[in-house]
């Protein structure tokens, strides 16, 4: 198995690069703010509980995410590997994330992370919130308190996995194309 976590603030692209990598590395796509977004959609219990924590930009406690990705690996047995996308958030995620992976006798085998500069993160959130549709996109207040909320709660599982030595940041701004290629190079040497 290959298991990868694609991690960085929001609006650094771990979506749309997510989306490429998937295909061409045969990867289970789990994103837990597509999850959540799935549960409103379909206005469960979870989803309706979950709303309220995304629209005012802090995050969703833990055991729900922790009981998601669960859920989601349980479903996905036999996969060729994992694709993390916005998971884990908290050092706590992390730690229940290799609980669930050793579990299941694997274990997370690169993160990669993609440098954005705030600046330019503001001005993708609110461009990508004309068209997405997505509440958290449209206030500038909501987009600078999950930036808080990535530097607080979110940077310091970096440090987790560098301890690890399975950290590796890769340049986030440049063309679409670009930052793939340079996602894929180090992943092509993780995978040598
Ligand atoms: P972005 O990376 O642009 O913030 P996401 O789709 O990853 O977008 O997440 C949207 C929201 O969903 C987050 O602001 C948070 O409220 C919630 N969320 C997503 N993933 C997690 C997680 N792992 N832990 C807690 N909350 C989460």
């Amino acid at each position: 198995m290959f298991n990868l976590i694609l991690f960085g603030p929001p609006g650094s692209g771990k979506g749309t690069q997510s989306d490429k990598l998937v295909e061409k590395y045969g990867l289970i796509h789990l994103s837990t703010g597509n999850l959540l977004r799935e549960e409103i959609g379909h206005k469960t219990p979870l989803g309706i509980e979950a709303k309220k924590f995304m629209d005012k930009g802090q995050l969703v406690p833990d055991e729900v995410v922790i009981g998601m990705i669960d859920s989601s690996l349980e479903h996905h047995k036999g996969a060729k590997g994992f694709l993390f996308d916005g998971f884990p958030r908290t050092v706590a995620q992390a730690h229940a994330l290799d609980k669930l992976l050793e579990l299941k006798k694997t274990s997370i085998h690169s993160v990669l992370a993609l440098e954005v500069n705030d600046e330019e993160l503001i001005k993708r959130l609110l461009n990508r919130g004309k068209t997405s549709g997505r509440s958290d996109d449209t206030d500038e207040a909501v987009i600078r308190k999950r930036l808080a909320v990535y530097n607080n709660e979110t940077a310091p599982v970096a440090e987790h996995y560098k301890k690890a030595k399975k950290f590796q940041a890769v340049k986030g701004q440049g063309t679409v194309d670009d930052i793939f290629c340079w996602l894929s190079e180090a992943i092509d040497k993780k995978l040598k």
